[in-house]
């Protein structure tokens, strides 16, 4: 049975851990799917750039506010893919050419197959090409595993031939309908790509609003403004699909009572599981939580000695930056073990790229009630700065949360265009412990730029 110093189970994060620092270790990497893991293949990268080929086709629609008729005379749905897919597989198949092949990586053994493990830090990797299965084992073992999209248990799904976020893209044709079951991140990106390309979007939802778990102000604006331009089912149960001749056909029960939506696609986008049952990671002791994430310490270290666990099989955040810092901590971690290091979840932000974008950084207002913290807010509309005048904005703000004894941010919210590259300042702030007054005088904003937004924000907090 091959035993090596260390195993690396998933090539998302987990691949980045193996340089030359590792070159005296005797290592394996497992990988059952495509290099790279979800973020490249799957996941951020493929979605924004979807999402930066939506908003081009989207300009036409809002034009002539500005004095200016274009027009949308078509969407090459496969080129469009082709342009993405064509950038991204030759990524995928090089980095795992350079870690089958390549000089540098003689000391690492790639296993193409599907690890789960079968006692103490005792894996079986099984092939699905009929392969006999191997069992290796490990001093040390990193879980980098990830997750997977959820399926609900829905009457009749399966035979409906349903498109999750890791197929939807690949679809050779564009639809003319899809529906949407989910109202989280992922679904407010593909409505917004999907009806950008002209294609007629139906959103059903459990609850009775879109990006719930935003600020509430937020996540109430995004769902005015979604209903607006998809058809937006909210409180509905999906009691059964169905296949249907042109398509597939999902009965709801809602607060109108009965009624059904139909479409040519159906995407499920309803959350994300993290891998630690198909790894079966109590099987060598490792535990989980609530949502079955790995239970890791500040170390990232599990409950058994020698094994980490990093990102989405461990994260509640479940983001590609905070799956690269913990990669970071563990790949420190593992070759200094007398100098460990923690992993920093302060004020982890995230962007949501759908239109309009979304992003937030630290405590909601509810989150901030619910615990009894000190605060104030303030609000700033984009259609209150020059820039927000010239992009004729009437829907975006920031919000802001701060402490008003110290003036230390807790919470920043925003919805409008750009919202994603416009936060940052506030991370940098929270991260660092700049407090507002200071960050809004002690240094110049360029006028008439979109940062703005985040000047008057901050000057708009009644700090004592
Ligand atoms: C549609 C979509 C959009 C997203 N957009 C963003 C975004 O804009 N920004 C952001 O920060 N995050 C985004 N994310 C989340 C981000 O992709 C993940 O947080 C990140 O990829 C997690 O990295 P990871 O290394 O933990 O896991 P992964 O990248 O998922 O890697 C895990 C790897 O392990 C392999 N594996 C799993 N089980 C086994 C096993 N038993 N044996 C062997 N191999 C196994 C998998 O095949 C996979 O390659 C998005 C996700 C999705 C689905």
């Amino acid at each position: 049975m091959p035993h090596y110093d260390l195993v690396i189970v998933g090539t998302g994060s987990g691949n980045s851990i193996l340089d030359p620092r590792f070159a005296d270790w005797n290592t394996a990497i497992v990988e059952k799917g495509t290099f790279g893991g979800t973020c490249l293949n799957v996941g951020c990268i493929p979605t924004k750039m979807f999402v930066h080929a939506a908003n081009v086709a989207a300009t036409p629609a809002t034009s002539s506010k500005f004095g200016v008729d274009e027009e949308l005379t078509g969407v090459r749905w496969r080129d469009v893919r082709d342009r993405i897919f064509g950038r991204i597989d030759p990524i995928a198949a090089g980095g795992r050419e350079y870690r089958v092949q390549h000089e540098d990586n003689k000391n690492v053994t790639v296993y193409e197959g599907e690890g789960r493990f079968t006692g103490h830090k005792e894996l079986r990797v099984s092939y699905s090409d009929g392969r006999p299965a191997e069992t290796i084992t490990a001093d040390k073992f990193v879980l980098a595993a990830g997750g997977r999209p959820v399926i609900p248990d829905i009457p009749g799904l399966a035979e409906t031939g349903y498109h999750t976020s890791d197929t939807v893209m690949r679809l050779d044709e564009l639809p003319s309908s899809i529906v949407i079951l989910g109202g989280g991140y992922i679904a407010a990106e593909f409505a917004h790509v999907f009806a950008s390309f002209g294609v007629d979007v139906t959103v059903v939802n459990r609850s009775g609003a879109l990006l719930r778990s935003e600020d509430d102000d937020v996540s109430a604006r995004f769902t005015e403004l979604a209903a607006q331009r998809f058809d937006v089912r909210l409180d509905r149960k999906t009691v059964r699909a169905r296949k249907t001749a042109s398509g597939v056909a999902l009965d709801l029960e809602g607060p109108e009572g009965a009624e059904t939506v139909e479409a040519d696609v159906l995407l499920v986008a309803t959350g994300r599981t993290p891998n630690s049952d198909l790894l079966d990671v109590a099987a060598t002791g490792v535990t989980t939580g609530e949502r079955g994430h790995v239970v890791v310490d500040e170390y990232q270290q599990t409950v058994v000695d020698g094994i980490y666990a990093l990102g989405d099989i461990s994260s509640v955040f479940e983001l590609k930056h905070v799956a690269n810092h913990e990669q970071r901590v563990v790949q420190h971690n593992l070759l200094h073990p007398d100098e460990r290091i923690e992993a920093d979840h302060r004020f982890v932000p995230h962007a949501v790229f759908t239109s309009p974008q979304v992003a937030s950084v630290g405590l909601t207002e509810r989150e901030a009630r619910e615990r009894g913290v000190s605060y104030v807010t303030s609000h700033q509309d984009y259609a209150g700065i020059a820039y927000g005048w010239a992009m004729e904005d009437t829907t975006g703000f920031a919000k802001l949360l701060a402490d008003p004894a110290t003036g230390q941010l807790l919470g920043a919210h925003i919805i409008g265009p750009q919202a994603s590259s416009v936060i940052q300042p506030l991370i940098q702030a929270m991260s660092f412990g700049l407090d507002a007054k200071s960050m809004a005088r002690g240094q110049y904003w360029i006028h008439p730029a979109m940062p703005e937004l985040v000047e008057n924000a901050l000057l708009n907090l009644p700090l004592d």
